[in-house]
């Protein structure tokens, strides 16, 4: 080997080394970049904090005292053409119409919460204790003014029991 095939085998083998350095020192350098690279995979926690559990104190519902309104003459009412008339759905001129009898506030008459009021005496929608039981003033009716209830029955035969009777009205405030 000559001279100077020896020293063009030392310069190949240098290059190799100073070749393999380089990559070395690359792969290094990308190493520590992916290690230090902030990563928007890493999540912080969500450390839930406790709500604090601020007790409300339940306000106790105003219910102002039952406004006494003396004795009524309370009767009893159906939906029956007796009763109501041409606003009963039995009436001749209502039948095989679509028409639906309703209260004069637009509600279907129900045994135990529909009465009928003189609405001057006491205004639709109040709540009237009879007896200890509450009803609402959801009807009108051309027999019944001033201090007079008519109560609603689902059968006339009810209507007809009841009767007349003398009861002290109480109507709750607002
Ligand atoms: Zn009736």
């Amino acid at each position: 080997m000559t001279e100077a095939a020896r020293r063009r085998t030392r310069a190949r083998i240098r290059l190799i080394k100073i070749q393999w350095l380089l990559i070395l020192v690359l792969t290094v350098a990308l190493a520590i970049s992916v290690i230090t690279r902030p990563s928007a995979s890493v999540v912080e926690p969500i450390v839930e904090e406790p709500t604090p559990q601020v007790e409300t104190p339940v306000e106790p519902e105003s219910t102002p005292e039952p406004v006494c309104l003396g004795e009524f003459r309370t009767t009893a009412y159906c939906t029956c053409v007796k009763c109501c008339g041409i606003w009963s759905s039995e009436h001749p001129s209502r039948v095989g119409t679509d028409y639906v009898q309703r209260t004069k506030s637009g509600t279907i008459p129900t045994a135990g919460r529909t009465v009928s009021v003189d609405p001057d005496v006491i205004p639709l929608g109040t709540a009237i204790i009879i007896d200890g039981h509450e009803y609402i003033a959801e009807d009108t009716g051309n027999a019944v003014k001033g201090n007079t209830l008519d109560i609603y029955f689902d059968s006339h035969e009810a209507a007809v029991e009841y009767g007349v009777q003398k009861k002290t009205i109480y109507i709750k405030g607002e």
